[in-house]
């Protein structure tokens, strides 16, 4: 073969490689098994492609500096509350917080700074409690943080094996870089959870800013999955009563968590594996000795990396033994309408342990990606589900260090074992920051 018809066979091969390689639905993207291929970028998702065109969302990544100039749903949700959020000073700049003002907070806690004061029981009139456990008892809520992970198909496979469902906390830039995968959560039946558009302090933005960093997170994900969620989680658990309004003005609920892993301080550099395993071993404990037989629990975990992926599979045989039952958090507290969309329905808790469907679909009419940008999204208040939780949460290491702002890597994880390709997340997404 000459030279030149070598070349031109490699370019086609290599060229259908590509297209072969290339998602064009939640289905063909959920089919990868190669990590690289998982995280290589489809771009070739039409509604997300015309909404950046439109400029309809914020830099993916970046702390939200303000609501976009064009955004007049935006402004008149925020212009209808701003009046009434509680007056509490932001506690640092575009989302880093100010170590002085931490240094110097008082001890009475008057904003229920979680931060600093595990405090879930809201101080201000008229907010809601925090969720910090649920109220099944010997039920453990699920639920992972920071996706979705690009490479999360093994997982998410696992899961599905399982016939485990469990609660997604979707950062809204991932979101926006991986439309399919995050389809998938609808398409698996898992509940989807609101966890701000940049992963930064929340305490830390002004009120507006604050707004935007939910607002654009809803938004996004009702144009990928054509539902609204109704329950958010902040960050690193940083909130207070001024940031509790706001979500819940939004129509969110917060959820917090009582039991930490820390699954993703190994990746930071601030936790060991074994660190963690005591983690998830001391819930085993205390759920064997019986600590949660009037109320169940809530576990801190993440979908961020191929290590917090596989060190939930590896604990899930016994935690599944320490518990009786083992649901998403809205299960647990019988949320049947866990998204704004009314034809979208989740089953109640009994329905779940005993395996029934939901009635009268469980599955998805309302899941319709591509709709317009959430003209139904975030509105209403939240109101409190299930029983309000007071247990005090514990806290989630170095209060100003994020866990996902954009440069974790995107690992492969494998129920056979390891698997692992790292590849630069800022790398692949540099072009559509
Ligand atoms: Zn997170």
């Amino acid at each position: 073969m000459s030279p030149s018809r070598s070349a031109a066979v490699l370019l086609a091969l290599l060229a259908g490689s590509a297209w072969a390689q290339t998602p064009t639905n939640e289905a063909s993207e959920a089919a990868f098994t190669d990590p690289v291929t998982e995280c290589t970028p489809a771009n070739n998702f039409a509604p997300v492609a015309a909404a950046v065109a439109a400029s309809s969302f914020p830099a993916i990544w970046l702390p939200v500096q303000s609501l976009l100039p064009n955004d007049s749903e935006g402004a008149a949700k925020f212009a209808a509350m701003s009046g009434s959020i509680p007056n509490i000073a932001p506690k640092g700049v575009l989302g880093v917080l100010n170590e002085t003002i931490e240094d110097t907070y008082p001890a009475a806690d008057p904003d229920c700074w979680w931060t600093v004061a595990t405090c879930v029981t809201p101080k201000a009139p008229g907010v809601n409690p925090d969720i910090a456990s649920v109220p099944e008892p010997n039920t453990l809520g699920y639920g992972f943080d920071d996706g979705p992970n690009c490479s999360h198909n093994a997982f998410y496979d696992f899961l599905s094996e399982q016939k485990q469902k469990a609660t997604m906390y979707y950062i809204g830039s991932n979101v926006i870089d991986w439309p399919y995968q995050a389809q998938r959560a609808i398409t698996d039946g898992h509940e989807i959870c609101v966890h701000t558009w940049s992963h930064r302090m929340m305490t830390a933005f002004t009120n507006e800013q604050a707004f935007g960093e939910l607002w654009y997170t809803i938004q996004a994900i009702k144009l990928v999955t054509g539902v609204t969620p109704t329950c958010w989680r902040p960050p690193l658990g940083d909130v207070d009563d001024r940031i509790r309004y706001i979500a819940q003005q939004l129509g969110l609920f917060t959820i917090m968590w009582k039991y930490n892993s820390n699954d993703w301080e190994v990746s930071a550099g601030s936790a060991t594996p074994a660190q963690v395993q005591a983690n998830y071993n001391a819930l085993v404990a205390d759920a064997q000795s019986g600590a949660f037989d009037t109320v169940g629990a809530i576990i801190l975990t993440h979908e961020l990396n191929n290590y917090t992926m596989q060190t939930a599979i590896d604990n899930y045989k016994n935690l599944s033994a320490a518990f009786k039952h083992i649901v998403p958090v809205g299960v647990a507290l019988n949320q049947t309408q866990p998204y704004v969309e009314s034809n979208y329905t989740q089953q109640t808790f009994e329905q779940y342990i005993n395996n029934e469907a939901a009635t009268p679909d469980i599955n998805n009419e309302a899941a319709t990606p591509g709709n317009s940008t959430g003209s139904d999204a975030g509105t209403g208040t939240a109101a409190a589900p299930g029983s309000s939780s007071t247990g005090s949460g514990s806290k989630s290491g170095s209060a100003s260090s994020g866990e996902a702002t954009g440069s974790s890597s995107a690992v492969s994880v494998s129920s056979f074992g390891l698997t692992s390709v790292v590849l630069g997340l800022c790398g692949i997404v540099a072009c559509l920051l």
